[in-house]
């Protein structure tokens, strides 16, 4: 019999990337074979993102494109993931090109409703778990250098803006064994970077044991050489996460360290929980323990009711910290959030649009001073493949800074750790020659 084959498309962060593992092990159990194309699919699963509206718009988008595929073969169409869970019965009434409708706590129905949708079933399972995570299945990853670990699941915060609570229901975690055992079969496989993933990964907890026990534990294994996480949450980082971070070798010294806005008002709406001091003083804190850290951020701009003014504050504080990079986002309204019922979102997309690009030239300049005084300086580079030529190696720093250098020396290959100096240097990249 003919192995039915899948291609999945996966859209937004790390964590989706992961799930996309988690799902192709689920459905190889279960006897799919899997295709890098629609074209030659009998099964298209797109694994999506609610967290903006483009990453709404981009799924659409591609469901336009399969339109003739269904048609002329009866492709079965499945979405997956947080919009899946979040758009729910919208999408089956709305798009009668969809089969199949997934929420990230109920990939293990996949199987039997991709079965019943070869048979002309629609169907859907968007079931929220106070306890599914997938803690038994071993993703099917593609084997590399580096590969993530999802330690913790859901999140409980509750910032008014997001919809991941609604998306990924509550906060769970795995248990620090299982973590530990994944992490070393991983090394064992000759994987030498694994990046520990949750929506708020500090708040990881399993019994007596928090997120800096975790972090040590799988940094000590042998054949790691390092250990990222993301994305953590500046409310959960007591001083023994910091000296874990700042004392272990192998435990990248790069936090990414979402802000979201420098302004009180703005950060009490969003119901942050810090205050613009607080943060600032965590940011010292870190920086004190840990000088070398790499600190990179996330941004909204134009919440709803943000004055000028108060967005002057978090370019203000956006100077003053100077992270090495940051991800800078237009407010995107998310059904369902506690903003989208509570509050208006009456700032004028212009005004966003210029907030965002005001911050994000704030921003280049940053990156591109503190890339360019790294020239000269030895790094140590992790080589995780070809770089966009065939003749050059692309790597990254402990810091997490892209860093590419030519294919001259011998004996590098993906997964070396080696020194380079740095040569040159732009805003997203560094440019180096093995030494
Ligand atoms: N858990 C992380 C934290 O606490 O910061 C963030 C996870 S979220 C998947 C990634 C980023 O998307 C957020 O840090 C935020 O900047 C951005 N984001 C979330 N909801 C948004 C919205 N409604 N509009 C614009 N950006 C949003
Ligand atoms: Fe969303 Fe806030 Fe949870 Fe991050 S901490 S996933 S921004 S609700």
């Amino acid at each position: 019999m003919r192995v039915p084959q899948v291609f999945i498309e996966t859209f937004g962060c790390q964590m989706n990337e992961y799930d996309t593992e988690l799902v192709r092990a689920i459905l190889k159990a279960r006897g799919y074979g899997f295709t890098d194309s629609a074209d030659t699919a009998d099964v298209v699963l797109l694994n999506t993102c609610a967290i903006r509206e483009n990453a709404h718009n981009k799924v659409y988008g591609h469901l336009g494109l399969l339109k003739p595929l269904k048609k002329e073969r009866g492709l079965v169409i499945g979405v997956l993931g947080c919009m899946a869970q979040n758009l729910k019965q919208d999408i089956l009434a709305g798009d009668t090109l969809i089969d199949v409708l997934v929420g990230p706590d109920s990939y293990r129905a996949l199987p039997d409703l991709l079965e019943r949708a070869a048979a002309g079933l629609k169907g859907m399972v968007v079931d929220l778990s106070e306890y599914e995570t997938y803690a038994d299945i071993v993703p099917d990853r593609i084997e590399g250098v580096t590969a993530w670990i999802a330690v913790m699941r859901g999140c409980d915060n509750f910032c008014t803006f997001c919809v991941v609570p609604y998306t990924r229901g509550r906060e769970r975690s795995r248990d620090l064994t299982g973590i530990v055992r994944e992490a070393e079969a991983l090394a064992a496989s000759g994987c030498k970077q694994v990046t520990l993933l949750g929506q708020n990964v500090n708040s990881y907890q399993d019994d007596s044991h928090d997120f800096a026990d975790l972090l040590l534990a799988v940094a000590d294994i042998q054949g790691i050489e390092r250990v990222r996480f993301t994305s953590p949450h500046p409310k959960d980082f007591p001083d023994k996460l910091l000296e874990a971070v700042a004392g272990h070798p192998k435990i990248c010294k790069h936090i990414h360290l979402p802000l979201q806005a420098g302004n009180d008002r703005i950060l009490r709406l969003m119901n942050r929980t810090y205050t613009r001091a607080e943060y600032l003083a965590l940011v010292d804190r870190i920086r004190h323990r840990c000088p070398a850290i790499v600190l990179t951020t996330d941004i909204i701009a134009g919440f709803c009711s943000e004055t000028d003014a108060e967005f002057a504050e978090t370019y203000d504080l956006v100077r003053r910290v100077e992270y090495h990079s940051a991800y800078i986002f237009k407010y995107s309204e998310r059904k369902n959030t506690i903003a989208a019922r509570k509050f208006a979102d009456d700032v004028p997309d212009a005004i966003k649009a210029e907030r965002v690009a005001r911050l994000v030239e704030l921003q280049w300049g940053i990156s591109l001073k503190k890339n360019r005084a790294l020239i000269g300086q030895v790094v140590e580079v992790l080589v995780e493949g070809d770089g966009k030529r065939a003749d050059q190696w692309r790597g990254r720093t402990d810091g997490n800074i892209v860093t590419v250098f030519p294919k001259i020396a011998d004996g590098i290959k993906s997964g070396s750790l080696i020194a380079v100096r740095i040569t040159d240097a732009t805003v997203t990249t560094l440019y180096a020659e093995a030494v």
